[in-house]
């Protein structure tokens, strides 16, 4: 829980020099400026041979062409409070030239936003020189890539920070639509009785993007699509849309309940994955020209709890397809008995929720009838949308969140490492790779997968319609 204990003094960034710092981090700094909730030195430490003066002009670089740049005089208070470090984290002088200038600051927060090759490094540097006995730490994406490798990053975190100091990000959960899935979820009643297996068929959860990985190639050749966002982002998604109701808001019980509903599910089996490369992938800079990583994943998953044993959970992910569409399609059980002439569709009622990218909407799928004398209908949809260009940018809510010590948007350990138990087995099992063609909805391998259950669910694109 945040309190003013353990409200941070001063922001350390290693990696200020870095892309995620320039495209992300800085621009969120100037929001939290303009807020009044950035009270406190930031330092920046990396290893570029520049002055302070280079790195605010790099600060103020960033707000130009990634924030708000609006407010002048926010702009430069911000500015003003960075200072720089230029020093290799391999070197204990960096650590001690760090000790100095933090000398005034009992609770700093540091920053990794530094490739995860050198997290051990920096942890350690940390911890010799005793900054980390009162600090914090944030860790990014990605945290681990199998369950082995994230034990033992956990094990070199935690020998050094004790969990309810360690921040470990998964932007998706800062988002607002997925926020407002929470909030809907618990906020109403309406969605309670129905949320369970006597009246949930099946649920769909969609992450489609219609481009490539052009300017990443040799990362993504390296991590592929399950790494990529089904580990994360996906699984922190149903454990959103499928946990028990939480006691209280407070970050530890929704942390609990989340985690509860991330050990519940059970390991993905082989069997139930389909992987896809998008035609044209192994051509792209940086990229293996045998590379066998998918850029599309169809799997099929189970919760084994009482709420949701049977109900089949569909995900599917992948880059170059037919639209941007992040959306989770709830299917619901036909009603049991016909008393209409009209045959009833096994797929009227649904809830749908649409997270972005472009719009946001919650919506509910129901039959209403025709004017005339038949009793014969038509599907239409109860929705609520909402504007996301107004929306608080993910890292903005997030780093100031661990400024102010809550947790409750952060991955915990135990739910990083029950979803990476849920892949493990499937990623360990490799797989084959079906090729498939840009635009469209992955390979055909993938679309008997939801046959017996009214089949895929394609999300519109960006402009507005239907289903
Ligand atoms: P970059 O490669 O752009 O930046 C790496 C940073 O680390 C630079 O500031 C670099 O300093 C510094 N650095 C590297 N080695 C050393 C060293 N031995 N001593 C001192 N400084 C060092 O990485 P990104 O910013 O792209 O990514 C950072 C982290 O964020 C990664 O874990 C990545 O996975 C994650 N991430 C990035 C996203 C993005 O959009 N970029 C999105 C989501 C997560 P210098 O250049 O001065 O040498």
């Amino acid at each position: 829980m945040a309190t003013k204990e353990n409200h941070s003094d001063a922001l350390v960034l290693f990696g200020a020099s870095g892309d995620l710092a320039y495209k992300k981090i800085f621009p969120s700094l100037e929001r939290l400026e303009i807020a009044g909730e950035l009270d406190m030195p930031v330092i920046g430490v990396a290893s570029s041979s520049w002055t302070v003066e280079k790195m605010r002009k790099r600060v103020a670089d960033s707000v130009a062409h990634h924030g708000q740049n609006k407010d002048k005089k926010a702009v430069g208070r911000l500015v003003k409070r960075v200072d720089y470090i230029s020093g290799d984290y391999r070197d204990e002088k960096t650590f001690s030239e760090l000790t100095q200038r933090l000398d005034k600051c009992g609770h700093p927060l540091f920053y990794l936003a530094i490739p995860p090759s050198l997290f051990a490094t920096v942890v350690e540097g940390l911890h010799k020189s005793k900054l980390s006995t009162t600090g914090s730490v944030v860790v990014e994406k990605p945290f681990g890539r199998d369950l082995g490798s994230a034990l033992e990053l956990d094990k070199t975190l935690l020998e050094v920070f004790p969990e309810d100091r360690v921040y470990r990000i998964d932007h998706y959960l800062g988002k607002e639509p997925v926020q407002n899935l929470l909030y809907f979820r618990f906020a109403n009643t309406i969605l309670e009785p129905l949320w369970n297996r006597s009246y949930v068929e099946s649920i769909q959860i969609t992450m489609a993007e219609s481009f490539g990985v052009e300017d990443r190639g040799a990362f993504y050749d390296d991590v592929g699509a399950i790494r990529d966002v089904v580990q994360n982002h996906m699984l922190q998604e149903l454990s959103i849309l499928a946990m028990e109701p939480p006691a209280s808001s407070d970050s530890s019980s929704m942390r609990d309940e989340k985690a509860k509903l991330m050990a519940s599910i059970r390991p993905l089996e082989p069997q139930n994955l389909v992987r896809g490369q998008y035609e044209g992938y192994r051509k792209i800079d940086g990229v293996k020209p045998n590379s066998t990583r998918e850029t599309f994943a169809a799997l099929r998953l189970e919760i084994g709890n009482w709420r949701w044993a049977g109900v089949p959970i569909f995900i599917r992910a992948g880059k170059k397809l037919a639209v941007d569409a992040q959306e989770i399609l709830v299917r619901l059980h036909r009603p049991p008995h016909d008393i209409f002439s009209e045959p009833l569709a096994s797929n009227s009622n649904h809830v749908r929720f649409r997270l972005g990218p472009d719009r946001v909407e919650i919506a509910i799928g129901a039959r209403v009838k025709q004017p005339g004398e038949i009793m014969a209908g038509n599907r239409v949809e109860l929705e609520a949308a909402s504007d996301p260009s107004a929306d608080e940018p993910p890292y903005e809510r997030l780093i100031g969140d661990a400024l102010k010590g809550d947790q409750e948007l952060f991955a915990r350990s135990d739910a990083v490492r029950a979803a990476w138990k849920v892949v493990d087995p499937a990623l360990a099992a490799e797989t084959p790779v079906y090729s498939y063609e840009p635009g469209s909805w992955g390979p055909s391998e993938s679309h008997s997968m939801t046959a017996a259950f009214d089949g895929w669910h394609d999300p519109e694109g960006s402009s507005k319609g239907g289903k």
